[in-house]
């Protein structure tokens, strides 16, 4: 205590259901294990409801994951470090890039380690995250073709992370159509690129309405498959558990007090905090969770139960109608954000629940993406 639950049974729900509606689609799944540090557990779940390789956008998560035996294609999501392309060519098969810098030294870490690292170039499609401007994709394109043990695999996208920009016919058209010219520039002899990776959990609105694939044959998803929502208005998506993940944690102080707060105000640990309305007397609770382990602001609580303010270890609520004893458990649904941060905090358990079952059908093995 306090401590997140992740019931495996839930998310394997999710994953399988989000594996089989976007196969109609012609679109495979890459399960992202970042929001939860690249968990064995979760990684085994994933690979057990059919997505054919892992994603995760931190180099020790991959490693985590490595040394847990899971050998299904790790692609690492984050563009790497030039100072661990070693440890990047060592754990993960695949990268997403846009740095020809990092590319070239990926080149020659993968020969020193005799291995193939595949590449995805991600393409700027206006979010301004990572990515390419779609006017350089060619010649980056042909440029790393020519370097040793790398295999080109194909383009990718990121929207809706830096500034909200949403997946549509039209952005994902550029890459489509760029694509076919990088095919169709390729020579005679290259076969067409294998993945062409349209983006993440937000994606799945514009598929879900019928969006054009086009070339797109590919989505990481983590948070649609882990809370059971698009990350666009945080919806429920039809058919998915959006409780699969709870954090429970521990009342340590339970008092009437007044809500308006007394005397000389000024700054807080974490700024200025709005005046509190006064309702009188109040059922004030605290928590013994705080900022250093969630975001406050990320979390839904139970009916009838309001979350007044989150200093670095304390959560206040106001219990509204009753009184939460000394002692007494609350549990709150986590939105992304409050879920990546409880599962980074060292103070917060982690308890998987569910029959965790080792995946029946191992996917391809990498020798295949990597030709
Ligand atoms: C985090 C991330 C994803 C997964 O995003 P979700 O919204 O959790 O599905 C996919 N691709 C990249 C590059 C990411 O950084």
């Amino acid at each position: 205590m306090p401590g997140i639950e992740i019931d495996l049974d839930k998310i394997f729900h999710n994953a399988k259901t989000l594996v089989t509606r976007l196969k109609a689609h012609g679109i495979s799944v890459t399960g992202i294990t970042k929001a939860c540090c690249g968990s064995p557990q979760l990684a085994k779940v994933l690979l057990r409801a059919g997505v054919t390789s892992l994603g995760d956008s931190r180099i020790e998560n991959i490693e985590r994951l490595r040394e847990a035996g899971i050998n299904a294609a790790i692609t690492l999501i984050r563009s790497p470090m030039i100072s661990q392309v070693d440890r990047v060519v060592a754990a993960a098969d695949i990268s997403l890039n846009t740095e020809p810098d990092v590319i070239r030294a990926l080149s020659d870490a993968a020969q020193k380690a005799r291995k193939r690292h595949g590449i995805i170039l991600m393409v700027e499609l206006g979010d301004l995250r990572e990515g390419v401007m779609p006017c350089d994709v060619e010649k980056t394109v042909q440029s790393l073709r020519k370097l040793p043990n790398i295999t080109f695999l194909g383009l990718g996208a990121n929207l809706a992370c830096r500034n909200g920009v949403s997946p549509d016919n039209r952005n994902m058209a550029k890459l489509s159509v760029l694509a076919d010219h990088i095919d169709a520039t390729a020579g005679a002899f290259a076969a067409p690129m294998s993945v062409v990776s349209g983006g993440n959990s937000s994606n799945l609105n514009w598929v879900f309405a019928g969006g054009k694939m086009g070339r797109i044959n590919n989505l990481r998803l983590g948070e649609a498959i882990l809370l059971g929502c698009e990350p666009l208005h945080r919806q429920a998506i039809t058919g998915l558990h959006t409780d699969a993940i709870r954090l429970i944690t521990e009342v340590i102080e339970s008092k009437t007090k007044p809500s308006k707060p007394w005397g000389t105000l000024a700054q807080t640990a974490f700024g200025t905090p709005l005046l509190p309305r006064d309702e009188g007397d109040i059922f004030q609770s605290i928590l013994a969770i705080g900022q250093q382990d969630v975001d406050p602001d990320g979390l839904y609580p139970p009916m009838g139960i309001k979350i007044l303010g989150a200093s670095s270890d304390h959560l206040v609520l106001n219990t509204g109608d009753t009184k939460a004893p000394v002692g007494s458990e609350i549990s709150f649904r986590p939105d992304y954000a409050a879920l990546l941060r409880c599962m980074t905090s060292p103070y917060i358990d982690k308890a998987y629940i569910g029959k965790a079952i080792a995946p029946r059908i191992i996917p391809q093995p990498v020798s295949a993406f990597l030709g």
